[in-house]
């Protein structure tokens, strides 16, 4: 028999669930949902009878990411949680503290099939989608762990969110949930590496988070070449979905650019972005907004960081097309922050042994 993931179901449907498939009073439903809120195993479940709890443990799925190495950075008390999953999958979670709150920065997915170039997540390719209590399981397993309230989600860790969308589309709504975790659409951001249809999609659920959208080049040529997902859907479909979706939703998108050296950094290349973004806004009143950071070295990819003064440059050439960048301050640097990077240490420490 399959067993339940009931880390996936509302309040609604895992008192369904307690009923329909446990036989038990409906109030325990309730109960359950908030110890799994909190983070909590069957046997600390202390006001669920034991013949209840043995029951769940054999009937239910607990997908609650484990502690599988965490490091603490000495220089702004980022931490990167390397998490297990109850597969024995791991993926990569970094809790940020910022004045305004904690942030949590998510994965998605077991890898990454979109085979960016730049980006170690994708090596491996794939291994599999993270169920909505896996994504919801990261914010809380990193709440229980470190004391902390998390009051801000960025879903820019391993995978691609549109690739997983049904569940990602749960998680949102369990997440935002009054009678959950309760962390408002507003302060959650999702990134994207352009999966066009699936923003069309999104931008119909209305939910009012914040899209950001991996772009890294303002040509289809340097874009394939870096992005494959670009052979699919290129920039000018790419765009058209973010201006409706802007219109839909009305809510500001942000735009990636990853900086890398004689590849996309030059001073052209800024004036290239600038034109794009200001032509595919233009009459719309969307604020353009630009994060611009410089690619973390990834051993196998061979692409390396340019100046800070290319950047300076960069940025100052964007804001000639009235364009705003913002330099993203690197969190964590001491830590493997960047997306799979310790996992993939990890895994090929353990190629290694085998
Ligand atoms: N798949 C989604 C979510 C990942 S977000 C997306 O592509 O948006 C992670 C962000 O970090 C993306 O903007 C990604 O392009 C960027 N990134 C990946 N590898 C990087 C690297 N080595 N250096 C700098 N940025 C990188």
């Amino acid at each position: 028999m399959e067993k339940a993931d009931i880390g996936s179901m509302t309040k609604g449907e895992l008192e369904a669930y307690v009923t329909a498939e446990l036989s038990e009073p409906k109030y325990r439903g309730a109960q359950i949902y908030e110890w799994l809120c909190r983070g909590a195993r069957p046997s600390e479940m202390t006001n669920i009878p034991k013949a209840l709890r043995d029951k769940l443990q054999e009937r239910a799925l607990f997908t609650l990411p484990a502690v599988e190495e965490k490091l603490t950075s000495a220089i702004d008390g980022t931490v990167k949680y390397l998490f297990r999953l109850y597969d024995g999958a791991v993926i990569e979670s970094v809790l940020m503290k910022y004045k305004h709150g904690n942030t949590i920065c998510i994965s998605s997915q077991v890898g990454c099939r979109m085979g960016c170039k730049f980006c170690a997540s994708t090596i491996g390719g794939k291994e599999r989608d993270l169920l909505p209590s896996e994504l919801l399981g990261q914010v809380i397993a990193a709440e229980r762990d470190s004391g902390e309230k998390i009051s801000n989600i960025v879903m820019m860790g391993i995978g691609e969110p549109l690739d997983n969308y049904d569940n990602v589309i749960k998680f949102l709504k369990l997440v935002n949930s009054d009678d959950g975790l309760n962390i408002g659409y507003r302060h959650i951001s999702l990134s994207t590496c352009g999966v066009v249809p699936k923003i069309r999609e999104l931008a119909e659920e209305k939910f009012p988070i914040t899209l950001s959208i991996s772009l890294h080049s303002a040509t289809d040529e340097g874009r394939s070449e870096i992005m494959p997902v670009n052979r699919k859907w290129g920039l000018r479909e790419l765009l058209s979905a973010c201006v409706d979706y802007y219109r839909i939703c009305g809510r500001r998108i942000s735009f990636e650019y990853t900086l890398i050296s004689g590849k996309n950094d030059s001073v052209g290349d800024a004036a290239a972005l600038g034109k794009l973004l200001k032509g595919a806004f233009l009459g719309t009143g969307a604020p353009i907004h630009v994060n611009l950071i410089r690619v973390n070295e990834v051993s196998e990819t061979g692409f390396k960081k340019g100046s800070p003064e290319s950047v300076k440059a960069f940025s100052e050439e964007l804001s000639r097309y009235g364009v705003i960048a913002t330099v993203r301050r690197r969190l964590g640097a001491d830590v493997n922050a960047a997306c799979g990077q310790l996992r993939r240490s990890r895994k090929e420490k353990s190629e290694e042994k085998a």
